[in-house]
């Protein structure tokens, strides 16, 4: 090869980039890539951004290890949702990672987030839609009852895009935020957690019941305050998962830094935990990788109705039901713990069109964890599963809505995403 020279080049301004779609959606994990490419196979012009510069969201960046909420409870679960979430289950299975394993009645499934992060990869690729990672939301415009534009900063110069709709799938509702839309949170912190995996531990590994009550008992003296948490084994990659690190994740970017570098010391402090006092299992243990902070509740959209707790409770299935998902109410309010409520065989929480539809603009719908629901609510319908049962619902939303969600018929986006309501396939494990 010849020897390549150095050139000196003008100083150049960033490039602005300009974007036109059918639809923006902001946020790139679970429920804005399954909003994205459900859309885009559905004929729509998509563009996709997200701020971190790799695809997936908390899926695959938070080290999060299982997906939940997939299949129904009882002696035989069956699949609650189908569309791009089949294509995902059924991609990771043809590549060996992913492991189901049964949990509360139910299954959840060990997934390997590489193989999931190449999944979203591939499928965006081959369904068209434009994406843009390392792009933060800075400035949306609105034009009266319609969010006008979005602009995006990333490292390379600015990027504005203009849609007949946006899907709001931030996790913190930025776009309402942004917007200056309305929004609710709940009244109390809700704990986070850096996941992260540890290598060397010798089997078995302790069971959750034995960690809970050793760390009922001497929580205090490692210097750890979470007592209700677990660790669980991906035998395939001869790894663990820890989830026992907990910290309120406050919005604001200063105080979320402390938050993230002080989870370093948590981790180090529960190493000592699991190596003081599981010591055939943890002895030679040693941490692999550390996962984004992990943020399960912040903030959501105001949207035409709130999805509420009794509901959830009661398990009633709204006239304008788009989604479905069985997973306890898991609310991370304290430092201390976990309240977990759970449900009996059979009971199905149902999404509404309207906790997604924004009540104050025409053309935003939120997906995932910022649609409007009350803390304990969302608390059962923001795991993985019905995140992406909602990015199938704010896609066909889209679709049929021409920019007005706010005339659209339920029915007709029932009638889409009719498979993630009626179909009863049984769980392939
Ligand atoms: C520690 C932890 C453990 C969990 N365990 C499980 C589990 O075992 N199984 C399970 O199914 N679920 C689990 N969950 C829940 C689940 O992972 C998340 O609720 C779900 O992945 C949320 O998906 P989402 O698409 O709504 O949001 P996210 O995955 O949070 O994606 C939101 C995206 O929006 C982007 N974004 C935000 N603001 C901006 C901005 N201003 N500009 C551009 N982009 C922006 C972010 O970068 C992010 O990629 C867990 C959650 C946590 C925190």
């Amino acid at each position: 090869m010849l020897e390549p020279r150095r050139i000196e080049i003008a100083a150049t301004p960033p490039r602005s980039r300009v974007i036109a779609a059918d639809l923006c959606v902001v946020g790139a994990g679970a429920a804005g890539v399954t909003a994205a490419v459900e859309a885009a196979r559905q004929g729509l012009r998509v563009c996709l951004i997200d701020g971190l510069p790799q695809i997936g969201g908390q899926s695959v960046n938070g080290l999060i290890g299982t997906l939940c909420g997939f299949y129904s409870t009882g002696d035989a679960p069956y699949q609650l949702t189908y569309g791009f979430a089949s294509d995902v289950l059924a991609d990771l299975r043809q590549a060996g990672a992913i492991s189901h394993r049964p949990g509360r009645r139910s299954y959840v499934a060990l997934y390997d987030e590489a193989e999931l992060a190449a999944i979203y990869a591939r499928h965006l690729v081959r369904a068209g839609v434009e994406v843009v990672l390392g792009a933060v939301l800075t400035e949306v415009t609105r034009e009266g009852d319609r969010i006008g534009a979005l602009l995006a900063q990333t490292r390379y110069g600015p990027v504005s895009v203009t849609a007949t709709t946006y899907v709001d799938a931030s996790g913190d509702a930025v776009v309402a935020a942004l917007a200056g839309l309305p929004l609710q949170q709940p009244d109390v912190p809700v704990y986070g957690t850096t996941m992260f995996s540890v290598a060397g531990v010798r089997t078995p590994v302790p069971l959750r019941a034995a960690i809970i009550a050793r760390l009922e008992q001497v929580a205090e003296a490692y210097g750890l305050t979470r007592k209700d948490g677990f660790v669980f084994a991906f035998p395939a990659r001869d790894l663990c998962l820890v989830n026992l690190t907990h910290y309120d994740t406050p919005l604001d970017a200063v105080a979320m830094t402390a938050r993230a570098l002080d989870a370093h010391h948590t981790i180090a402090r529960v190493m000592d935990f699991l190596r003081g006092e599981f010591p055939d299992a943890f002895g030679a243990a040693r941490v692999q990788s550390v996962g984004q902070p992990g943020v399960r509740q912040t903030r959501g959209i105001v949207a035409q109705r709130c999805l509420t707790t009794a509901e959830v409770r009661a398990g009633i299935r709204p006239d304008d039901a788009v989604g479905r998902c069985a997973w306890p109410i898991e609310f991370h309010g304290s430092a201390e713990g976990v309240h977990w409520e759970e449900f009996p065989d059979g009971h199905l929480t149902w999404i509404p069109l309207s906790a997604m539809i924004a009540r104050d603009v025409r053309n935003l719908v939120a997906a995932g964890r910022c649609i409007d629901a009350e803390p304990f609510a969302l608390g059962a319908v923001r795991v993985i599963g019905p995140c992406m049962a909602m990015g199938a619902a704010a896609a066909a939303a889209a679709r049929l809505a021409n920019g007005d969600l706010h005339a659209v018929t339920p029915g007709n986006v029932q009638a889409i995403v009719a498979d993630n309501l009626q179909r009863t396939d049984p769980a392939i494990v």
